[in-house]
């Protein structure tokens, strides 16, 4: 696979930034590949290599309808030569939506889980048991590839990186990407996590988890408070997100990558930062997932 590693930054050229006196960069991780791209390659790049390392041919993971990281992995795991299982979130609809329609072409096995024992015990669930009575032993990645192979991945995001910043922003999911952002921050740089969701207790229990506290207090976690929980959109964000297309040339998602520069617009504009400020922004990729809004961006 030709992937662009190490990934590029832009600049943010804009007046509002000039005023504002903040310098504002993007690490494109959406330009690693285009379909492997953002953050979903850091995570599985480790856990490729430990199944492989460990003898196994099949990997299974977890993931929701659109989801980014199946989506990924479907794509991945045919291009290294393993078989791959997804389990997803939700009862089977009658249509395949265009995410799981494309794991189906690369060959991924889809399983289907109804939400709330998905919810309750994915991990541990009678279902598995018979995936492996049907296809033999796997090895198995969490939701969002968040462990400790896909934290060791996402560590070599910074350290691409060879000027100094003030603060790091990325979106959060299940944290996996921050926890791996935050281990490789030294302490004069401060984490912004932008969730796209109102509610992140899980998100900073597994940061916690990754990053002990006596190392790493340079970080916060910051709830969306406009959007009305993950997957809601509405007009305002479609809005921001085709002018901000059109000023910078760079197309964000309407999950993660939207509402993380729309919020963090606002905290600029709110004077949220000292001057001069130096910020970071890693673009995670998502694109992916727009197909299934058919949203003319
Ligand atoms: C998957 C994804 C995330 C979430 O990453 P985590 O490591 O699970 O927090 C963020 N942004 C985009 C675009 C994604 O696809």
């Amino acid at each position: 696979m030709n992937l662009n590693i190490p990934s590029i930054i832009s600049k943010i050229n804009s007046s509002f930034l000039e005023e504002k006196e903040i310098e504002l960069f993007v690490k494109r991780d959406d330009l690693i590949h285009n379909i492997i791209s953002g953050n979903k390659w850091r995570k599985l790049k480790y856990n490729f290599q430990e199944a492989s390392n460990r003898g196994f041919s099949t990997i299974l993971s977890f993931g929701g309808a659109y989801s980014n990281h199946l989506h990924a992995l479907s794509y991945a795991a045919k291009m290294m030569g393993f078989r791959s299982i997804g389990v997803v979130r939700g009862n089977k609809a009658r249509t395949l939506n265009s995410t799981l329609s494309y794991c189906l072409e690369n060959n991924m096995k889809l399983f289907f889980l109804d939400r709330l024992s998905y919810q309750k015990n994915k991990y541990n669930n009678q279902l598995l048991i018979d995936i492996q009575k049907i296809h033999g032993d796997f090895y198995t990645i969490p939701e969002g590839g968040n462990n400790d192979f896909g934290v060791l991945g996402c560590q070599e995001i910074v350290k691409e990186i060879s000027f100094d910043f003030d603060y790091f922003c990325c979106a959060v999911g299940t944290g996996c990407t921050s926890s791996g952002i935050i281990r490789s921050l030294n302490n004069q740089s401060h984490f912004l996590g932008f969730a796209p969701f109102p509610k992140v207790a899980e998100q900073k229990k597994s940061i916690l988890k990754y990053c002990s506290s006596v190392l790493h207090h340079n970080w916060s976690i910051l709830p969306d408070k406009h959007f009305g929980g993950y997957g809601k959109i509405n007009g305002n964000l479609i809005k921001f997100i085709r002018q901000f297309n059109r000023d910078n040339s760079i197309k964000l998602d309407v999950i993660y990558m939207g509402k993380l520069f729309y919020n963090l617009y606002e905290l600029i504009q709110n004077d949220f930062f000292e001057k001069k400020s130096r910020i970071i922004v890693l673009h995670s990729g998502g694109l992916q997932g727009l197909n299934g809004f058919n949203l003319n961006l």
